[in-house]
């Protein structure tokens, strides 16, 4: 995808902060970080979301969701951390190109507040 920001990234035609590729993915560091470590992790293949993931990119998303704790220790984040996929227009999703946010470090709060 010619002008997908993240494509762009990828390819280095725009600078990131690495965290992490091979053939496949890359993690690098949120532009915006929520939390003291925010990284994602994204396929270097153009998958708009989870929406557009089918059957044949079962090895790939796998792939991203075994690497994902990995990384999170790599950057300190022993005690765990938070994923955050947005999907959609529904889900908040802001780039659209699949992404897993990696977030930890401080005080994370409940996901979702009730009441
Ligand atoms: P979404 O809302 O789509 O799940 O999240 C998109 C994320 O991408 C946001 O947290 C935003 O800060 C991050 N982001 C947007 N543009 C760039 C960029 O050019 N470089 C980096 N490193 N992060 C970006
Ligand atoms: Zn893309």
């Amino acid at each position: 995808m010619g002008d997908c920001i993240f494509c762009r990234i990828a390819r280095g035609e725009i600078p990131c902060s690495k965290v992490y590729e091979d053939d496949e993915v890359l993690a690098f560091h949120d532009i915006n970080p929520v939390a003291p470590v925010h990284f994602m992790l994204v396929p270097k293949l153009h998958l708009a979301s989870l929406l557009d993931a089918g059957e044949e990119h079962a090895p790939l998303l796998g792939k991203m969701l075994l690497l994902a704790p990995k990384l999170a220790q790599e950057q300190g984040l022993e005690n765990g951390f938070r994923t955050v996929i947005n999907t959609g227009k529904g889900g908040g999703q802001e780039v659209l190109h699949l992404h897993i946010h990696i977030i930890g470090g401080g005080s994370i709060p409940p996901m979702v507040r009730r009441g």
